[in-house]
């Protein structure tokens, strides 16, 4: 299929580019020799049928676990209720993501409207549960591809791509084609199935999901019912994520290029299962995965219904969490992660 993490830094060496180590774990390389891997692909003329074989999904979609079998090509809906034409909100540089995706110039953000999992605390609410946005053709969105790059941006971040994954390999074809060369950011909640995660071997650079709840129920309540499976279909995918890309590499700016990147916000009264989180990260993946783990809860949509959620996070839930991390053995922190634990310490006192 696509290409391990060593078989890519062995290529970057022999293209004579330099390995530096950016920061602990991090591993930095030349911007100048590098190439995403959907390019790579191309080149050895195994993208086009790569494309099919995802295309094909459509006639009977099983693209994330709820495998609702319909047909989206005769405008048959499942739970996510897409259709087979793409809808989107926005595609525009973003600067509120991870440091190493916004660089200077920002993240390339595509939004697409509707989710296959449509959390009640939902931020983008209008976007994933209501489907605002509108239909675009493959080329429309091809060229919101390349207009990300024309503009500067440092990568085409695709934000809940999993249940229009045909359009977007479909319009990635046609943008490469037209000379798009940036690296292409999975952003995704997590309940993804491990078969399609592996069709996407070689076609995807950075992965960038969230693991959201380590335990099923907290996940069928909070997340979309019946979503009782989400623990471990985000867990088989991640560890896939991760066998494909390894840890992040960034360029000498530290801009990434590749590799592994996981969420996780806290949630009130460790409804999230934080220490099972950090403890599975240590125990599956290694040290130096690159983790955020996130302060900014908000009681949004509708998660004021749920008593157990209807609240801000305390100071001690997060530091809690970044605790547990380190005594699991964590140790690449998202930067905005170690500021906001700066300001919690001294507000702890
Ligand atoms: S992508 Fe949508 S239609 Fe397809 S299996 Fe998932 S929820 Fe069902």
């Amino acid at each position: 299929m696509g290409f391990s993490r060593r078989n890519f830094l062995k290529g970057a060496a022999a293209t004579g580019s330099a390995l530096l180590l950016a920061r602990r774990g991090q591993a930095s390389i030349s911007a100048r020799d590098w190439q995403p891997a959907y390019r790579q692909l191309e080149e050895r003329g195994l993208l086009r049928e790569r494309v099919e074989e995802i295309i094909e999904q459509y006639g009977n979609c099983q693209l994330c676990p709820h495998r609702c079998g319909v047909d989206r090509n005769r405008r048959e809906r499942g739970r996510c209720d897409a259709g087979s034409r793409v809808r989107v909100y926005s595609h525009t540089p973003h600067f509120g993501e991870e440091l190493p995706l916004v660089g200077r110039r920002g993240s390339g953000t595509i939004f697409f409207s509707h989710c296959n999992l449509r959390c009640v605390f939902c931020q983008n609410w209008p976007i994933a549960h209501e489907g605002r946005g509108r239909l675009v053709s493959d080329r429309d969105l091809a060229d919101m591809m390349l207009d990300l790059q024309r503009r500067g941006c440092h990568n085409i971040n695709l934000v809940t791509p999993t249940h229009v994954l045909p359009n977007i390999v479909s319009a990635l074809r046609i943008a490469a084609r037209r000379g798009l060369r940036l690296p292409l950011c999975y952003n995704t909640s997590g309940y993804e199935r491990v078969e399609m995660i592996r069709l996407l071997d070689g076609i995807i650079d950075i992965y960038l999901p969230d693991l959201k709840f380590m335990d099923g129920e907290q996940a069928s309540r909070y997340a979309m019912e019946g979503a009782v499976d989400y623990p471990r279909q985000a867990k088989e995918s991640i560890i896939e994520m991760h066998r494909q890309v390894g840890e992040l590499i960034t360029d000498e700016q530290g801009i990434a290029l590749r590799g592994l990147m996981i969420r996780h916000l806290v949630m009130p009264n460790r409804v999230a299962g934080s220490r099972e989180f950090v403890e599975w990260v240590a125990e599956n993946l290694t040290p130096d995965t690159y983790v955020n783990i996130m302060p900014q809860w908000r009681v949004e949509h509708r998660a004021f219904e749920y008593e157990e959620i209807a609240r801000g996070i305390h100071s001690q839930e997060f530091l809690e969490a970044m605790d547990w991390a380190r005594e699991a053995g964590l140790r690449n922190f998202d930067e905005r992660s170690l500021a906001a634990e700066r300001v919690h310490r001294r507000q702890a006192g």
